[in-house]
């Protein structure tokens, strides 16, 4: 990954920018962001799955010139909502949609805020027409990573920079530094809402209670993996294919108070690490301003309110999730296409109060038990193992003992 400056075909005025996910929460502060900059982007598409009302009122505000919904009756709804002004705006529907807005020769920069493995073909498209994407979608990177190195590297013209906090804090340590002077990366955790409970009492666990984080405030399933650690794992291998790294350089350490965003140990023994108060809009504006830093008023951490910063190694007996990711990792091809895939239809069933909490590792392990895996996917082998792993985990939230 370089920091280079990216081909702008408006380096001089503001960059065209698409928000694949824009009524989402990754969504809604980047246009908090914009909004903080209005000379520097024009914002010319937006997208959502199905939260039309939002969408209606970010296309008022902003005046998209395409926008992208999940379904037709989506679209219809949106028309209605947007009387006077939808003639103005093209109304696509779905994953081809969702690849139009993300290739339009008017963009510059393509913010990927969907979530889970829908994200995945549009972030494929951007990158094969040349576009900066700013990924906040792990999942692409997870299921699809080897895809992603082969599409940056056939596109000298396309860039991807890290939304995620943890990564984005590793591309800050990492500026000025070579490659090889990396010796290790250290992804912090904060440990979600169960790190201090008994594991014996996890059975109980309730969905208010999985969905109660006590630092961020994101959108629910990445709030529930948060809860499992399976984000940390998804993050580990996002992190392999952000930055070229073997399974070994990954390190995960739980730190509570999530002022440590990650660090980068090099091969000299020094550490640099990446501090501040947990706020994404703080990542969302470096993918979008790197090399640069913009002057803007996000909270400032108060020394005096820092008293102590803690860092634990992680329990994976406790939180399994995070050992079937790096053991997905380790196996490679589509491994983590299906422990992420059952990862999603897990915590779907979760949501749902089908499963309990402690199914979600335990379907995830099975999917993976049942997966032959194939080394090298290609996208189609990829998308064929997502839907057998979600099968998989349909059949078993469905069976008699659950
Ligand atoms: P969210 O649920 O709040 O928002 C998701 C957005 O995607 C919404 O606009 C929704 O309408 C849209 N969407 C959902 N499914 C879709 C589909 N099938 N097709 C098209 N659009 C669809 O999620 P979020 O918390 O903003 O997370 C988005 C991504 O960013 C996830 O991959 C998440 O892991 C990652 N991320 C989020 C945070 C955070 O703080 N929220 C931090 C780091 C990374
Ligand atoms: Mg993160």
């Amino acid at each position: 990954m370089t920091l280079s400056s990216s081909s702008s075909p408006s380096p001089d005025g503001p960059r065209g920018l698409s928000i694949l996910g824009s009524t989402g929460s990754i969504g809604t502060q980047t246009l908090e962001v914009v909004r903080l900059f209005p000379d520097r982007f024009d914002v010319r598409a937006l997208t959502c799955g199905a939260n039309v009302e939002l969408l209606a009122e970010q296309v008022r505000e902003f005046r998209p010139a395409t926008v992208a919904v999940g379904t037709d009756a989506a679209a219809e709804e949106l028309r209605d909502r947007l009387d006077g002004v939808a003639d103005a705006v093209d109304v696509q529907v779905g994953e081809d949609g969702l690849c139009k807005t993300a290739t339009r020769a008017d963009l510059d920069v393509v913010m990927a805020a969907v979530v889970g493995f829908a994200g995945l073909r549009p972030v494929l498209a951007a990158l094969k027409a040349g576009k900066t994407v700013a990924l906040a979608n792990k999942e692409t990177m997870v299921v699809g990573g080897a895809l992603v190195q082969d599409t940056l590297e056939a596109h000298d013209d396309a860039r991807l920079l890290p939304v995620d906090s943890e990564h984005s804090a590793i591309l800050q340590c990492l500026v000025g530094e070579s490659a090889q002077s990396v010796e290790e990366v250290v992804l912090t955790a904060s440990g979600g809402p169960f790190r201090t409970r008994a594991a014996d009492t996890f059975r109980e666990i309730t969905v208010d209670e999985a969905l109660d984080h006590p630092n961020w405030s994101m959108g629910p399933k990445i709030t529930i993996d948060s809860a499992t650690m399976m984000n940390k794992g998804l993050e580990v291998i996002e992190a392999k294919w952000l930055f070229d790294l073997e399974v070994d350089q990954v390190r995960v350490l739980v730190h509570p108070q999530s002022i440590v965003h990650s660090m980068v140990m090099f091969t000299d023994g020094a550490v640099k690490a990446q501090l501040g108060v947990p706020d994404m809009k703080v990542p969302i504006q470096y993918a979008l301003s790197v090399p640069d830093r913009w002057a803007a008023p996000h909270e400032r951490l108060d020394w005096g309110e820092v008293t102590r910063l803690d860092f634990e190694r992680p329990d994976t007996d406790k939180f399994p999730c995070l050992r079937l990711a790096f053991e997905a990792l380790d196996t490679g091809g589509t491994a983590p296409a299906v422990l992420n895939a059952a990862n999603e239809a897990a915590v779907d069933r979760f949501l749902d109060e089908h499963i309990s909490f402690l199914d979600i590792p335990r379907c995830i392990e099975q999917a993976l038990a049942a997966h032959s895996h194939t080394v090298s996917p290609t996208l189609d082998e990829v998308a064929a193992a997502d839907r057998a792993a979600r099968r998989h985990v349909q059949e078993l939230a469905a069976a008699p003992s659950n």
